[in-house]
């Protein structure tokens, strides 16, 4: 009460406002929803014995996602899965009520325990409790869930989330958005891996239709497989330009991609380009 009493003070003073963190939701297929807004995008499976959450957005956003779970189902949270170890996707772990279940790749559990929000006693408690190295398998029947993980990309650790009963992939960012992407180096990730990554994902991965990307709404799997054969010829096209003796700028100033990825970002606001993107190629074919 004292909350809204000091809320009320403010407006009367003209501050603005604390801006409330609202999601939204979405169902993609049968029992299976997105949650946007606050970072990453979040799939919500209402499964048989409760909720299981892909990744938490950014630090805050706990209730919005929970505010967004009940408005479908009163079962409770049962599971967090995170794709991978970015503040955006692990963010409102410590917002939910434990126990929870905590699944992540390995190499996104080392990850997450250098992050801040991870290093006090109850910050701890919501690290990944369940780690896998190539693939592990959740629930069964149509709750059925199949992670795997392909090797580096865009961090060492990322998990593509298939929910097989329903023929639906969560890729975090593997697969953020049709562009370039972000490549997090100092969380092992990998320019000149990255396509095989994808490739061997699109050509290993059975029985999927429907993607929720990181950051974009609900894509197919054919612009999936488009996005790794994207970032094939993107390597490609960057060896070729190291080759000659361009520098890293003059390369991606100078790709020479096949005209069906005119519709592909060749930056993303100040986080990454294609000149960022060569830059670190270079790098990693030089060590
Ligand atoms: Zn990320």
């Amino acid at each position: 009460m004292s909350g809204l009493v000091v809320s009320g003070v403010l407006v009367a003073l003209g501050f603005p406002l604390a801006q409330e963190n609202v999601a939204e939701i979405e169902q993609v297929k049968a029992n299976l929803y997105v949650i946007t807004g606050g970072g990453g995008n979040t799939a919500a499976l209402v499964a048989d014995d409760g909720v299981v959450l892909v990744d938490t957005k950014n630090p805050g956003w706990g209730s919005a996602i929970l505010d967004k779970v009940q408005t479908v189902t009163d079962k409770p949270i049962t599971h967090i899965i995170n794709t991978h170890t970015h503040g955006d996707h692990v963010g409102s772990n410590i917002d939910f009520s434990l126990p929870v279940e905590v699944v992540a790749h390995a190499n996104t559990k080392s990850n997450m325990e250098k992050m801040e929000a991870f290093q006090s006693a109850s910050g701890q408690r919501y690290l990944p409790s369940r780690t896998y190295d190539d693939r592990l398998t959740l629930l069964d029947g149509n709750d059925q869930i199949d992670l795997y993980h392909f090797g580096a990309g865009h961090t060492s650790g990322d998990t593509i989330v298939v929910f097989s009963g329903l023929g639906v992939a969560h890729t975090g960012d593997l697969f953020a958005w049709k562009g370039v992407p972000y490549i997090d180096v100092n969380n092992g990730g990998s320019g000149v891996q990255y396509p095989k990554t994808l490739l061997t994902a699109a050509d290993s991965i059975p029985g999927v239709d429907m993607v929720i990307p990181g950051h974009s709404p609900v894509m197919t799997w054919d612009d999936f497989r488009e996005f790794g054969e994207f970032n094939r010829d993107f390597l490609t096209s960057v060896e070729r330009g190291k080759a000659a003796g361009k520098t890293a700028a003059e390369t991606a100033a100078s790709l020479d991609l096949p005209a069906r990825y005119a519709n592909y970002a060749m930056s993303r606001g100040t986080l990454t380009s294609a000149e960022d993107n060569a830059t670190k190629i270079y790098a990693e074919l030089d060590r």
